[in-house]
């Protein structure tokens, strides 16, 4: 009877081990509930990314039909263009990197990589063609090597190594008597969240997507380190599409445009140059920030 059963416990633990991806999918980007399905249309073709061009259309979405949360975005990034996102917490920021991924389906207006509306592609092309790093990184109970390496099917430990050097995580990783062997997550080692955080940058850096995402993806990082990352994505985002979700604007002053996200609007648009001179939100937070800046250096000093 034992024999009979050994075939469902695999099937038990396949299930358990796809059951976790998701989770940790999900936890990776915040999310509360579970999210509405978002189904493939029927023969749905692959996304064809020419140069990954991005579009947003008038969008419009909310989590709970009674409280919008965008409420009529637009913006376009020519291919290979650097948009920087700014605004306070709450403004919908992280929303518009889900959409992208299309982990919730917009409610108005759309969404075009390369004139394709998301919507009319297949979820599983879309996806491999971008890449996020998010504000929260979760891991798998795997080994770190495994959590690189899940950046892209196939990938030799050489290309792994690779990305987490990128990342300025492989001298961390060698130290660790296991190195790319170490058990992390839940059931293994404990990472901080800047080490979190460069792993996110690791996988990212080794599935090298035409479409790349930074949610605050350097906010867990001491400022040395942020720094050194920082070549590193900057390097990275030069050759392709790049949102950079920020919240330090330091990170965003050579960005194409930048766009003030308040309350789910576009409240503000254009270069920093032309944002400093515009003497609005964008100049009072940079102000504000130079100031918190100038009185770190003091207590440093
Ligand atoms: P930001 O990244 O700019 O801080 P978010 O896009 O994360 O903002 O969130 C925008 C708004 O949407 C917030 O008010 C937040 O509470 C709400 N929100 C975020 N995720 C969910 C969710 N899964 N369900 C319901 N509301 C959410
Ligand atoms: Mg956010």
């Amino acid at each position: 009877l034992a024999q009979l059963f050994r075939p469902l416990d695999m099937l038990g633990m396949v299930y358990r081990e796809i059951r976790q991806g998701l989770i940790d999918m999900e936890a990776m980007f915040k999310l509360v509930d579970t999210p509405p399905e978002v189904v493939d249309q029927a023969g749905a073709p692959d996304l064809h990314v020419a140069g990954g061009a991005l579009r947003f259309e008038d969008v419009r979405f909310a989590y709970d039909p009674d409280r919008p949360i965008l409420k009529g975005v637009s913006f376009a990034i020519p291919a290979g263009g650097t948009l920087a996102v700014v605004g306070p917490s709450g403004a919908g920021k992280s929303t518009l990197a889900r959409l992208i991924y299309r982990f919730y389906e917009v409610t108005g207006g759309r969404i075009t990589i390369d004139g394709q509306d998301i919507r009319a592609v297949s979820q599983a092309s879309l996806r491999r063609a971008i890449g996020i790093v998010p504000q929260d990184t979760v891991l798998f109970n795997d080994t770190i090597g495994y959590n690189i390496a899940y950046g892209r099917d196939g990938a030799g430990q050489d290309e792994v190594e690779a990305a987490a050097k990128g990342a300025a995580i492989d001298g961390f990783i060698r130290s660790l008597p296991q190195g790319y062997d170490t058990r992390v997550g839940e059931r293994g080692l404990k990472l901080s969240g800047g080490e979190k955080q460069r792993v996110a940058i690791a996988r990212t850096l080794l599935k090298n997507p035409p479409i790349l995402i930074l949610d605050e993806a350097t906010s867990a990082l001491d400022s040395r380190t942020e720094d050194e990352i920082q070549t590193t994505l900057d390097a990275i985002s030069e050759r392709r599409t790049t949102i950079i979700i920020a919240h330090r604007l330091s990170t965003v002053v050579h960005a194409d445009e930048i766009v003030v996200l308040d309350a789910g609007r576009v409240v503000e648009r254009g270069s920093h140059a032309a944002l400093l001179e515009a003497r609005g939100i964008y100049a009072e937070m940079w102000a504000r920030q130079q100031a918190e800046r100038a009185a770190e250096l003091v207590e440093e000093a």
